[in-house]
Order: structure tokens, then C-alpha cells, then sequence
């Protein structure tokens, strides 16, 4: 199983949090496109044998494309690629581009599922991220979005300053009355180049608190396993059958292509990735040229990344798989840094498989780069 990302770098503003790569001017926009179309023709060869099972749009935003632009991008894929019968179509939407019509519109297209940036439901807490959307908009676009598609997941964010775990309850509430199957959260999180890390510099905004990020996790986790969600990624929670199936295959290691500006690929002995510059993307492909670095992952990089996805994900991380893979010498390198683990409860082992525990959930990252393999000699 393979599956294609598509990054559209075009968003409508600059949420004050984000560090991911994008630009606001869509001067670029259409000539964007015919240079992700190209790329996706340039690269068949590398999915030769290889079927397409997803394809992922996101960004960016994705869903500032028009819909003869995504088509045209679907039929791009389909053109050069080998795609599975019922594979898994996303598109990351905002709520502020989904109009009833434009659902409409989608729900007529082969995009099958929808991933909604609604981030919470409170007015308040959307202005101090700098969303593009307000509350009402949030709803409408669930209500309307549920009638037309089944497979919705949506975006919260947690940890917020000034939000108060009963305020998170309600963001909770808000978004199971919409029926959806799928919900991804995760902490604010600080990154060095925002707008948010400027604006908690200069005292504007208060700085997110570690403890109350943990306060709401607990919460999230209790409330939406209570109504059948399953905790299958650190941040993501499905029903049964409703699990992403394109991130699932990246956790799982599959191989995966990676296609517009800083894009990532994976192929299962290496890694690349593309210019993370629009500019510099477009000229390159328009020369011919793939705009990515490569590099050949050592055995420590393909242990290390195997530690981080398993822990994060209820499929846990087989030790038995360390064995025959890594080898012994890396098993025994686990053994010893996970005992503390252990110990304090945070991680268990079932089945020979290394789990985190509920207790050790929340420091998931943390354990998982305490157990990297980091000065081993190749
Ligand atoms: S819409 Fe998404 S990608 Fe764009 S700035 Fe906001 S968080 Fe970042």
C-alpha cells in the first residue's frame, strides 16, 4: 500500500502558531498547480510497482483550490498512477471555504473524506490563533458537511491560554453533537518563528501551560473514548473503520510520496524532501528538475523513527520486530533505556509488544526520544 500527499502552500492568513510552509499572496496559485500536476507525471516511475491506496491534500489549505483544480489534480494522479478501487481521498478544508455549495460540490467529486480545521468553537480562542473563521461558521459547515459526507474528521486544539477545562469540555461536547467519526487534537504548541512566539515575548499573550495541555488530554481522552472513540495515534482518535488511513500507513512505515513545495517522501530506505519555497519549487519544475534533497536513512534513523511512530500509535512497537530488523545489539540497547519506563509505569510490554501506558501517554515524545538510538556507530 502507498499513498500520495499533496502540500498546497496557499493559505488565506497566517495563524499566529503555525510554522508550516505556505504563502498568503495566490499570485501563484494557478501556475502552482500545473507545477504539482507536472511533478506528479514526473515521479511515476517511482510507484511503478506500487498502488495508490490514498491520496491526502494538505498544506496549507488546500481547500482555497477551486474544485476543477483538485479534480484536475485527482485525474492528474489517476493518469500516471496505478490508484486502488476505493481508495481514500482527503481534502483538509476551513471552514470558511466550505459554503453549502461548495460541499456540495466536493461531495460530487472522488474526495471521500474531509479533515476540518475548526480548532474550537469559542470566538475568543479563534482570534487569539488568527483563524480565518468565526464559531458560526465552524457549525454550519459540520452541519452541512455530515449531510453530504460520511468520513469527517476534525482539528482542535487544546491548551489554549485562558481556556479553562470547561471551556475545552464544551469544545468537546460541541464537536461530538456533529455525529463526526474522526477527531485530531493537539496541544498549542510554541514554535520559534510565530507570530504566537513574538506576541508571548512581548507579554501580549500569556505562554501555554504544560499542565494544563495535560489537564486537557486527559479530558479529551476520557470524554471521547466514553463515546467509542478509539486513542489509536497520540493525537488522533476514530471509530471503528474510520481511522485515516493515509496517516496509518505512515505510522505503519509504508512508503509514501510527497508531492508540491516541502512536501516529504518516504520509500522505506530513504527520505526526501522538497524546497520549501515557492518560488524556487515552481522554477525548478518548470526546468525539469525535482526540487528535493535525499537522504539514506541509517539503521539508528529507521530505529529511531520506529520508536516515535509505534509509541504514538496503539500497534505499539514489536520487540521482536527490533530483533530481526535492528538486531540484537538494539534490543538490548531498549532493554536497558526502557527499564525506568517501566518501573514508573509509563510504558508497558504485552505480548512483546512496548505500549505507553494511560499514565505515560501524555509523555509519549519525551520517552520515545529518551529511548533513540543516538551516538551508534554503523
Ligand atoms: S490554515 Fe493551517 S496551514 Fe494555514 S496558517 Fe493556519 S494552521 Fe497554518
Amino acid at each position: 500500500m502507498s499513498g500520495i500527499y499533496i502540500h498546497i502552500p496557499f493559505c488565506k492568513q497566517a495563524c499566529h502558531y503555525c510554522d508550516f510552509h505556505f504563502s498568503t499572496s495566490m499570485k501563484k496559485k494557478e501556475e502552482m498547480v500545473l507545477a504539482i500536476a507536472k511533478e506528479i507525471q514526473m515521479r511515476k516511475s517511482e510507484f511503478e510497482k506500487d498502488q495508490v491506496e490514498t491520496i491526502y491534500f494538505g498544506g496549507g489549505t488546500p481547500s482555497v483550490l477551486t474544485s476543477e483544480e483538485i479534480n484536475f489534480l485527482i485525474a492528474a494522479v489517476y493518469n500516471s498512477y496505478s490508484v486502488s478501487e476505493n481508495p481514500e481521498i482527503t481534502l483538509e478544508a476551513n471552514p470558511d471555504d466550505l459554503s453549502e455549495e461548495r460541499i456540495i460540490e466536493l461531495s460530487k467529486s472522488k474526495i471521500n473524506r474531509l479533515s476540518i480545521g475548526i480548532q474550537s468553537f469559542f470566538e475568543d480562542d479563534l482570534q487569539l490563533m488568527n483563524r480565518a473563521h468565526n464559531s458560526a461558521e465552524a457549525k454550519k459547515c459540520l452541519e452541512v458537511a455530515t449531510q453530504y459526507f460520511d468520513n469527517i474528521s476534525l482539528d482542535l486544539i487544546y491548551g489554549v491560554p485562558g481556556m479553562s477545562n470547561e471551556k475545552w469540555k464544551q469544545n468537546i461536547e460541541t464537536a461530538l453533537s456533529f455525529g463526526i467519526p474522526h477527531i485530531s487534537s493537539y496541544a498549542l504548541t510554541v514554535e520559534p518563528k510565530t507570530a504566537l512566539n513574538k506576541l508571548i515575548q512581548t507579554g501580549k499573550i500569556e505562554k501555554p501551560k504544560d499542565e494544563v495541555a495535560e489537564e486537557h488530554f486527559a479530558i479529551l481522552v476520557e470524554a471521547l473514548e466514553a463515546n467509542d472513540f478509539i486513542h489509536y495515534e497520540l493525537s488522533n482518535f476514530g471509530k471503528a473503520n474510520y481511522f485515516s488511513k493515509n496517516n496509518s500507513a505512515y505510522w505503519l512505515g509504508k512508503k509514501y510520496m510527497g508531492i508540491g513545495p516541502s512536501a516529504h517522501s518516504y520509500d522505506g530506505v530513504s527520505r526526501s524532501w522538497n524546497v520549501s519555497n515557492n518560488s524556487l519549487y515552481l522554477k525548478s519544475i518548470q526546468e525539469d528538475k525535482l526540487p528535493n534533497e535525499i537522504e539514506i536513512l541509517s539503521a539508528a534513523d529507521r530505529y529511531n523513527e520506529y520508536i516515535m511512530t509505534g509509541l504514538r500509535t496503539i500497534w505499539g512497537v514489536s520487540l521482536d520486530r527490533i530483533k530481526t530488523e535492528f538486531g540484537f545489539v538494539y534490543l538490548e540497547y531498549l532493554n536497558k533505556q526502557v527499564q525506568k519506563f517501566l518501573n514508573d509505569e509509563l510504558v508497558l510490554v504485552e505480548d512483546n509488544v512496548l505500549k505507553t501506558t494511560k499514565k505515560g501517554k501524555f509523555l509519549t515524545d519525551g520517552i520515545a526520544s529518551d529511548l533513540f538510538y543516538l551516538n551508534l556507530e554503523e
